[in-house]
């Protein structure tokens, strides 16, 4: 048995007034992706662990079979692993944006989306200028970045810079939870504000300034944790042989940790722009190899952060002909009976413009079982299948036969 998840990142959405009362899912055309609804079974999964937020971080860690309040240790030390950094035993990593601050209020948490080289150059700078052996900083890809902190405490209060735009900076600064994790705060905050008298004056920020754009005059380092105690999905479902294919660090960080190969794509850029030709053909050749592919495709979810409906329907078609059509056609006379999962990791309704934890549709189709009676893959048709609402790890268990 060969086994791909096509995982179409926050395609799921709410009725929209524009698009006659329909969501992206039901207003776009996607026969292939409905032919598999009809030939397989639906159902419905809740990706958010109580008392978390819906990130993709958690949502993928679910749909991947993690017990996320097990497992999870921030973001940076996921995208670690894709970026090549070990976190040590006694280590912790946090996620380190770039961002900007106009008038002492966070004015974006991407400095004006920063280039990947301007960046490195102002990570390095401050990895010479900072780094004392305690402190380490990493470059990573635009404003997303690594910093290390050895003997660093993870009970810290830290804000997501992307929720608080607008907000004065010095509100927002790191809160130790315990009184162990004071120094550690501490220790940061002091170094979020050296970052800001280091910054102002570097050429790279006064170029980009005398260009009009966005200096990148501070760090903001959040989601706090150690080294991560994963199994891998050999040692969780059995799976022999696995291959992740993603343009976001997170995921294929993700993939580190749970024993895939990385597969990275020439012109897999996580927006509507991608390569989704070359991205279905690596996931059809890796699949001639493995027993399993994780093909993440981040398009539905950038449309939805932007409250685009439209450019939203249109990366759900072009998933649909551009990606599950290819791969359905690719495999469908193979000698080994193949599944195909297709399903999103959260919710992103462009009226909010940001992810929720609602539970998503999802479909599994199997080349040698029938379907159940729902014929269209949808917010509204998928809950009425054969599986159900399930939560959490329960997808992978169902996937593979666990349960
Ligand atoms: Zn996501």
């Amino acid at each position: 048995m060969k086994t791909i998840i096509i995982l179409a990142d926050g395609a799921a959405d709410e009725p929209i007034a524009q698009l006659g009362n329909k969501t992206p899912l039901q207003a776009a055309k996607k026969p292939y992706i409905d032919m598999l609804a009809a030939k397989g079974k639906s159902g419905e999964l809740d990706t958010i662990p109580a008392g978390f937020k819906p990130g993709s971080e958690i949502a993928n860690l679910s749909v991947l079979g993690y017990d996320v309040p097990k497992v999870f240790e921030g973001r940076g030390s996921l995208e670690a692993a894709s970026m090549g950094v070990d976190i040590l035993p006694g280590e912790m990593a946090m996620r380190c944006n770039l961002i900007c601050i106009e008038d002492g209020k966070i004015k974006n948490h991407s400095a004006g989306h920063i280039s990947s080289e301007e960046a490195a150059e102002l990570i390095q700078f401050l990895d010479s200028k900072l780094n004392d052996g305690k402190v380490s900083f990493y470059p990573g890809v635009s404003y997303r970045h690594l910093l290390k902190l050895k003997g660093g405490n993870k009970n810290l209060d830290c804000t997501p810079p992307h929720d608080v735009t607008g907000t004065p900076f010095s509100e927002v600064l790191i809160k130790a939870e315990t009184s162990e994790a004071r120094e550690s705060a501490d220790y940061l905050n002091e170094i979020i504000l050296k970052s800001q008298e280091l910054l102002k004056d570097h050429p790279v920020n006064l170029k980009r300034i005398s260009e009009g754009k966005d200096p990148a005059n501070s760090i903001w380092p959040w989601s706090p944790g150690y080294r991560p105690q994963m199994q891998t999905l050999q040692e969780l479902y059995g799976i022999k042989s696995g291959s992740v294919i993603s343009a976001v660090d997170l995921i294929m960080g993700i993939g580190v940790y749970a024993g895939l190969k990385l597969i990275h794509v020439k012109g897999a850029t996580g927006l509507y722009d991608t390569n989704y030709e070359g991205k279905a053909q690596a996931a059809i050749d890796a699949l001639k190899n493995d027993d399993f592919v994780y093909l993440h495709i981040e398009a539905s979810d950038e449309a939805g952060h932007e409250g685009d409906y439209a450019l939203k329907t249109k990366t759900i078609e072009y998933l649909d002909n551009r990606v599950v059509k290819t791969i359905y056609e690719a495999t469908k006379d193979w000698d080994e009976p193949i599944t195909i999962a297709i399903l999103p990791d959260h919710p992103t309704p462009c009226a909010l413009k940001t992810h929720t934890n609602k539970p998503i549709p999802f479909l599994i189709y199997r080349s040698d079982e029938a379907g159940d009676a729902v014929q269209v893959y949808d917010e509204f048709e998928s809950p009425k299948g054969a599986y159900g609402l399930i939560r959490g790890n329960e997808f992978m268990k169902t996937l593979f036969g666990k349960i």
